[in-house]
């Protein structure tokens, strides 16, 4: 049970000669048109263990935009599950029609729950797991996000043994799944480095739970206020790349790590001659949405073909 993939390939970045660091982009956000990026790694063993325990359904959290609510929609028509998406926040329930990720997900067959702000931080308890299998009957649970120990395992397959040679690996963090998946397959002298897209102290415990290596740090200054908070200058970063690059990145999570690469080889973190992978985790499919929010914000927009 496993998708066709694209080949995911190391793209070299274009860089001013005075910066002496190789960068490369790994285009995992290739892999596939609908399941991109690390989303369909944290998956796939998700969904053979589904399969092998007869669960005919999947169910899962996720906010308005989320990534993981539509690979998982897609994932579940592809395969025969039936799918459940418990969505953060009540007042979307009028408005699927105008959610350009819920409406996909909507179209592969997924069924929504809608619950409050509030409701959506007791997701994990008990009492409200024994309320949706009341709900929906039995169901294989996937965490938000996808994070969990057969997502890190999916992970530890982004790198191959090509890849040894970069002395830094580069990556967008949310729940900490991918990376803890890039840091177990590292080699010990290769430094793993997480662009926190949020806000928050917790994900260092929460990636301790899958690692044992120590070589990988986070850096915290590159979350723009916080998950999903973009300003012009971070829209402005990502048109540029673009255009310089040919190469799309997405406001949410990889946006924001390319930024903080660009900023610290200006700074002069990496030391000369250093190899740098960074890898795209896709996410591409949020940048309509995200355009509808800065449209109504009055901000620019994010460049986008499909539009
Ligand atoms: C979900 C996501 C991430 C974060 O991955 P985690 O495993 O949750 O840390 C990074 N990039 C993109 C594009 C994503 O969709």
């Amino acid at each position: 049970m496993i998708f066709q993939l694209n080949k995911s390939i190391n793209e070299r970045i274009k860089l001013p000669q005075k910066y002496n660091v190789e960068l490369y982009l790994k285009r995992e956000d290739c892999i596939h048109n609908f399941v991109s990026g690390n989303k369909y790694r944290k998956l796939k063993y998700n969904l053979e263990e589904a399969k092998y325990n007869g669960f005919k359904t999947l169910l899962t959290f996720g906010g308005a935009y989320s990534n993981h609510i539509a690979a998982v929609a897609f994932a579940g028509k592809t395969f025969g599950f039936n799918t459940i998406g418990v969505i953060r926040g009540e007042e979307l329930e009028g408005k699927i029609d105008t959610n350009p990720t819920l409406q996909f997900a909507k179209a592969c067959g997924m069924q929504f729950k809608f619950i409050t702000r509030d409701a959506f931080r007791l997701k994990n308890t008990n009492r409200f797991l024994n309320v949706l299998k009341k709900e929906f009957g039995g169901f294989y649970l996937i965490p938000e996000g996808g994070t969990n120990t057969l997502a890190v395992k999916g992970c530890q397959e982004i790198l191959n043994n090509t890849d040894a040679d970069f002395n830094f690996i580069c990556v967008s963090v949310g729940t900490g799944g991918t990376i803890s998946g890039l840091i177990n397959s590292s080699e010990a002298n290769q430094e793993i480095l997480g662009f926190p897209a949020l806000k928050g102290s917790f994900l260092q415990e929460d990636i301790i739970k899958f690692v044992t290596k120590k070589n990988w740090s986070l850096t915290t200054n590159y979350h723009f206020g916080g998950y999903a908070k973009i300003n012009a200058d971070l829209v402005h970063f990502i048109n540029q790349f673009k255009e310089n690059q040919n190469i799309q990145l997405d406001p949410i999570y990889t946006g924001k790590m390319m930024f903080g690469i660009f900023d610290l080889i200006k700074k002069g973190y990496f030391p000369e001659g250093s190899k740098i992978l960074a890898i795209h985790t896709g996410g591409i499919q949020g940048i309509k949405g995200m355009n509808g929010i800065l449209k109504k914000k009055k901000l620019p927009l994010i460049a986008y073909e499909n539009e």
